[in-house]
């Protein structure tokens, strides 16, 4: 067993009193899958989207009053804000929960709305999600790059502790991140182009910045974005990791999985967080090391995570 660190998940807007103890039929995600697949840290996305008639930052919130509810309410969970919970995190038998933001719409263009996420929590912050929006344009329209409005979020991100997601942004908007920032940034859920050609993986050159950025790429298990056959297993997702680690090192490959996120079938092997431990051990099979299986699970974004926050 190798314990796990993940980066995405579309969880929250499916939460309701029971079902994250539970489980349920409509959820990937629940406690008892998490423990099972040992998971150590997921992160839980607010992502709202952008036809929410201007509403995007009330909306939002009502995903991070589900968030304070599971993280209060789950004696098992922990919320995860500074490299001091890190620590403890890691002391105890607990599973921590981190706070994201997928999409700046939320920000509504106001610095403030940044100020109040973090005070709730958000500790990892995309500009976009798929559209173009008041910081950035997004891979769905990919034509421009930072504002100076998403230009100041963003180091305000470096500033703060908030670690800065390129997953989802436009092309531009990525190169323009890779210049502005001086601290580790990831692509929280996201696969490499040369294996799989999509609009959402990052290319040679753009894998080659995150490694210089001592980032990570975290691997994303949403079939399309791992082959074009329509259909994906376990091995899929191996394929990206192998590639990645012989590409730019595997100090910089990590898993996000995007479970809830992902609107067709899973891959098979893959289908739910209990079964993450499949993963490593088919690297185990490729005769990986278990020191490179700890980086992929979770070593490589714990550097990230302890070189970021506060
Ligand atoms: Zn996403």
């Amino acid at each position: 067993m190798s314990y796990i660190i993940d980066t995405h998940c579309d969880t929250l807007a499916l939460l309701n009193k029971n079902n994250f103890l539970c489980g349920s039929s409509n959820m990937n995600l629940s406690l008892p899958r998490l423990i099972r697949g040992d998971v150590k840290l997921q992160c839980f996305a607010v992502c709202v989207h952008p036809d929410s008639n201007g509403k995007c930052f009330y909306d939002g919130m009502k995903l991070i009053n589900e968030y304070d509810k599971l993280t209060s309410n789950t004696h098992m969970l922990m919320s995860i804000k500074n490299k001091g919970d890190i620590k403890e995190l890691l002391a105890s038998d607990k599973i921590g929960a981190m706070l994201t933001v997928e999409g700046g719409d939320m920000l509504e263009g106001n610095k403030d709305n940044f100020d109040i996420l973090f005070e709730k929590g958000m500790r990892m912050f995309s500009p976009t999600w798929n559209n173009s929006n008041c910081l950035c344009g997004g891979i769905g329209e990919n034509s421009d790059g930072l504002t100076d409005f998403g230009k100041e979020i963003l180091l305000r991100c470096e500033e703060k502790g908030v670690i800065i997601d390129v997953s989802h942004i436009s092309e531009k908007g990525f190169w323009d991140t890779a210049e502005l920032a001086s601290k580790p940034f990831i692509a929280s859920h996201s696969n490499a182009k040369s294996v799989c050609s999509n609009k959402r993986n990052l290319d040679n050159k753009q894998l080659e910045a995150i490694k210089a950025h001592s980032g990570c790429v975290g691997v994303n298990f949403y079939p399309p974005f791992l082959n074009n056959s329509g259909k994906a297993s376990t091995d899929d997702i191996i394929r990206h990791i192998e590639y990645i680690a012989s590409y730019i090192g595997i100090e910089y490959v990590s898993i996000g999985s995007d479970f809830d996120g992902v609107e067709n079938d899973l891959p098979k092997g893959m289908e739910h967080p209990g079964k993450l431990q499949n993963l490593c051990e088919r690297l185990r099979k490729l005769n990986y090391s278990e020191s490179d299986i700890d980086l992929v699970c979770h070593g490589n974004m714990l550097r990230i995570m302890n070189c970021v926050l506060k």
